[in-house]
Order: structure tokens, then sequence, then C-alpha cells
């Protein structure tokens, strides 16, 4: 045996085993012992939420509907939906969304949105990209659901954004805040078919000719901040696969949970 060889295989084994733990070092101290806390300010190091705080958030994990991300209150196998997804189906495939929302994620969404907590976007993000793992997982595109222009007046940015730009950053999915548009929804109800109005009446997204062409055969992933009924993120939804977009999937911070759904 030549010196020098042996260790070889060795040394990339050991090397292998040592990224690996690595990174799930990472990732476990990521999740498991954040070391700043953005909910309730307690003053520690770096970025996440305290341990309390921690202890508060209510991630969701398998299992849960495929379709729809609503935490199962058993594990019914693989591709069991839930009632509302069968009963309900949105425009878009999947929906995940990383917290439930309750006081802590509020505290969280309240201050990204009204208070310009921006400090908050990474660590939600992250939880985000974790969460959306499947979803992003070669996707084209991340495109936040926009504000209209009245709403942005009274803000200084779109949350959305600042969450899908932090999941960007995990991904390397490229972020397109420019593609969706948000129009009036009362303002060109003229002249269209009833199909076209229910979903104007929803929120009214629009792309232009050219982002249109940006979208065709694309695999899409919509970011918003919390979950409730769904119909802004159907209607976005609509508008991105009526410029043909090949699949919409919807990734959002927290997502309302009513009850522990069983599965049919
Ligand atoms: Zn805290």
């Amino acid at each position: 045996m030549e010196a020098g060889t042996a260790p070889t295989p060795l040394r990339r084994a050991l090397g292998a085993i040592g990224g690996a733990w690595t990174h799930a070092a990472k990732f476990a101290l990521d999740i498991a012992l954040p070391t700043l806390c953005v909910s309730c300010r307690e003053p520690v190091e770096g970025e996440g939420v305290c341990a309390e705080c921690w202890t508060k958030l209510a991630f969701i994990e398998p299992p849960y509907c495929p379709r729809l991300g609503i935490p199962f209150v058993y594990d019914p196998g693989p591709d069991m939906l839930s009632m509302e997804a069968i009963a309900n189906p949105p425009a878009y495939t999947r929906a995940r969304a990383a917290v439930r929302y309750d006081d802590v994620a509020r505290t969280l969404v309240h201050g990204l949105k009204y208070h310009d907590r921006t400090d908050l976007a990474p660590a939600m993000g992250r939880w985000m990209a974790r969460a959306g793992r499947e979803l992003l997982n070669g996707a084209d595109m991340l495109i936040p659901v926009p504000l209209h222009w009245r709403r942005a007046w009274g803000r200084r940015f779109n949350q959305s954004g600042a969450l899908a730009r932090a999941i960007e950053r995990q991904s390397e999915v490229k972020l397109r805040g420019d593609l969706l548009q948000r129009v009036r929804a009362t303002e060109q109800q003229v002249g269209l078919t009833r199909a076209q109005r229910a979903s104007n009446v929803q929120g009214a997204f629009q792309l232009s000719a050219e982002a249109k062409s940006q979208v065709n055969g694309r695999r899409v992933v919509l970011v918003d901040d919390v979950l409730t009924t769904g119909a802004t993120l159907d209607a976005c939804a609509r508008a991105l696969l009526r410029a043909k977009a090949s699949q919409v999937d919807v990734l959002v911070f927290a997502r309302v949970v009513d009850t522990p759904k069983t599965p049919i």
C-alpha cells in the first residue's frame, strides 16, 4: 500500500460525515437554539426567537394534507387529502406554512407588517424555506403577493416581498416581485365574463404581456405572510395560471388552523 493512499477514502468519508454533521448541527441550532428573540426582544445575541417564545411557536410538521398543508391529527398515509382540499380545491397546487397563526406568530407578522421590523424577515424566511422545501425544489421563481398602491403608501415595504427575499437567500430560487400586479377590484368589470368578474372581485391581479411571457411554462411559488381563507392567494394563482405558469404553489409564514383536521 502506498503511503498516503489508504487514508484518503477514510478522510473523504470522515469529511462527508463531518460535513453532514456540521450541516445537521447548524440546522438543529438554527431551529432549536436561536440566540436572538425576534418576538419579545429579550437581550440575546444573534437572531431567532428566545427559548420561551420558541416553545410558543406552533411549527407545522407532518402529517398534513399534501394539497393544503393543513395539519392532520394522525397520519393517514400518503396522498390522503383533507376534506377542504376535496370540497373546495384551490387554483394553486400545494400550500405550505411554517407555523400556525397564533399569538406569537401574530406578533411576528404584525411586527413585520406594521412596525418596520424588517429584522424579523430573515428568521421567518428561514422557517418558511424549511417548511416549503419540496415546493422550492425545482421552482423557477418566487412571486410575493403584491400590495395595492394605496396600501403600499401606508407602509414602507411589502412584507411578502421581504419574506420572499429572505427565502431567495435560503433557496436560490429567484425573487420576481415585478411580474404580478394588483389593480383596483371594481375598475375593470365592464366587458368581462362572469368568471373574470368573480376573480376581479377577489382581488384583481394582473400580469403585463411581458410578465406573462416570463411566467409562461414556469413553476411559481407564491409568497405571503398569512393564509386565512386563501382567496387572495387563489386569485393570484389564477392570474399566474392564466399567464400559463406550469404550476403555482403557495408558501406562507403562518396559516390559520381552526381545529386539527381528520383526514378522509
Ligand atoms: Zn422571546
